[in-house]
């Protein structure tokens, strides 16, 4: 049977990528001189009107997309940008804009060109310096794959820096390619780049671990200068990829340690289900940084995000929840594939079983009384599950609800009768409404109000809400990160309590 909303939908997508109307590009931004050449877009340098702020801008003609597929990886390029965005190492999107001939993204600009220029410049990498970049690369790889994401065409042209200079960041361009999976789903399409692609993709029966193979081509590139499976022909490439041997004795490799040489056979494991995860790469030896101490491996973005969530206050949850029903489709769709993931039975809600599988999924491994406390941290309203207005508000980005819009959004929500300041009277009502009960709210109302006049104004909101929340901290440890979850946990049962 037909929905008529689908159908709608389905034949206004035929001609347009995004769900919605956009302002025009030309009338915020002026287009510079073109810097880069892809498959389906050309990237200009483009500059802000108003701020004079330069970025970058993809366009992407439409007469290039043919088919109502083409239509939707555009959409979901866009969702996946969006989705990663708030990574130090991924290309940030800043808008997208849509009229009758193109769709433009515009993000972040990196001027320092790419990774394959400057491969190709050196010759090779010496074992430090590869190491730095296979940390960063493999690192956005975790990330992508925590987050539900298989990149399925990386490699050095993807990658490219954000300065001219030494010091110059790596970042991650180009998801054209990439697409939403959940743990166990097999995909068949043989996409990628010929000497970057993995042998399960050839054979059309493959899943994440796609990622870490062609991250294992890319070092062995960084360390040697050439591809380790070489043909003058593409069937040629393909047959070296699904059964040739690795040269480990030709120059430079004799030179090269042993360490590294293991990782690279690791990485480049035929048999996927043996294959090292991007998790483990990032804990090897090798890449281990030894003046650092071999801490605990990074959390899962999920996790990282669900701890520096349980570490806000009652308000600032609830100000999350109103910035998380304000967000489009394309900010969010990312998330709600996730959910999707984590919600195996369908049902429209998390419980503590499918949150445990969920984030053992993406790959931590937490005792049962620490995601008791992240779960009963992101259940705002009590419920014993987690819905999905809370999972968005929990899981968004920070970098998200910083936006000015969306804060005075959140401001005007709580400040019912437009007085400028959040009173306790207001905020006990807002309370109520979210299913909190009743609670007190003048010790928070303390902490937030720095002028000491019993409420809450606008500055003091914002303030509260970009102050960085224990948990995300990269140097913190776990161990603290829990200290801090758990004395929140102790205030939420204060405020329960009372009611
Ligand atoms: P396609 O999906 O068509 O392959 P890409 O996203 O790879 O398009 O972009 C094409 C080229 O444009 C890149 O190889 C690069 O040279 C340039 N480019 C892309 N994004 C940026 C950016 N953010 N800053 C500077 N140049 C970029
Ligand atoms: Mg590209």
């Amino acid at each position: 049977m037909n929905n008529p909303t689908t159908t709608a939908t389905t034949t206004k997508r035929t001609k347009s990528v995004l769900p919605h109307q956009t302002p025009r590009l030309r009338d915020q931004y002026i287009l510079g001189k073109k810097l880069g050449q892809g498959q389906f877009g050309t990237t200009y340098l483009c500059t802000h009107k108003i701020n004079n702020n330069i970025y970058a801008c993809k366009s992407i003609p439409k007469r290039k997309l043919i088919c109502r597929e083409d239509y939707d990886d555009v959409w979901r390029e866009i969702q996946i940008m969006h989705h990663l965005s708030g990574h130090q190492n991924v290309v940030q999107i800043e808008g997208t804009y849509e009229d009758s001939v193109f769709v433009h993204l515009v993000m972040e600009l990196c001027a320092g060109g790419e990774l394959f220029d400057r491969i190709v410049a050196k010759g090779h990498y010496s074992e430090r310096e590869a190491a730095k970049l296979i940390k960063t690369i493999v690192g956005v790889v975790e990330a992508c794959h925590s987050l539900g994401v298989i990149h399925r065409d990386l490699k050095p042209e993807n990658f490219l820096f954000d300065s001219p200079g030494d010091d110059a960041k790596l970042k991650a361009t180009d998801f054209g390619l990439s697409v939403f999976y959940k743990p166990g789903q097999a995909f068949c399409d043989v996409v990628g780049s010929p000497y970057y692609v993995a042998p399960e993709v050839l054979l059309k029966h493959y899943g994440p671990e796609v990622d870490v193979w062609s991250a294992g081509v890319i070092l062995y590139i960084l360390l040697s200068g050439v591809p380790p499976f070489w043909a003058e022909t593409e069937p040629g490439i393909f047959r070296e990829i699904l059964h040739g041997k690795l040269d480990f004795k030709s120059e430079p490799w004799p030179s090269i340690s042993d360490s590294a040489k293991e990782l690279i056979y690791k990485m480049l494991e035929r048999d996927p289900r043996k294959r090292i995860s991007a998790h483990e790469v990032l804990c090897h030896p090798w890449i281990v940084d030894d003046k650092v101490a071999p801490d605990k491996p990074l959390d899962s973005a999920v996790l990282s995000r669900l701890k520096q969530f349980s570490a806000m206050n009652k308000l600032k949850k609830m100000a999350l929840r109103v910035i998380a029903e304000r967000m489009s489709e394309e900010e969010i769709g990312g998330l709600k594939e996730l959910f999707k993931m984590i919600d195996t039975d369908n049902s429209g809600t998390i419980t503590f079983e499918e949150l445990k599988d969920g984030l053992f999924k993406v790959g931590s491994e937490l005792m049962e009384s620490e995601i008791k406390s992240l779960m009963d941290a992101a259940d705002i309203d009590n419920s014993g599950t987690i819905d999905y207005g809370e999972f968005l508000a929990a899981t968004m980005h920070m970098n998200k609800m910083e936006r000015e819009e969306n804060l005075s959004a959140a401001f005007a929500f709580f400040d019912r009768d437009g007085s400028g300041y959040i009173t306790n009277d207001e905020l006990q009502q807002a309370c109520r409404e979210f299913g909190l009960g009743d609670v007190h709210l003048d010790d928070m109302i303390k902490d937030i109000d720095q002028d000491n006049d019993g409420r809450i104004d606008y500055g003091e909101f914002s303030a509260m809400m970009r102050k960085v929340d224990g948990g995300v901290g990269r140097s913190r440890t776990m161990m603290s990160n829990f200290n801090f979850n758990l004395a929140d946990a102790f205030g939420v049962r204060d405020l329960t309590d009372t009611h």
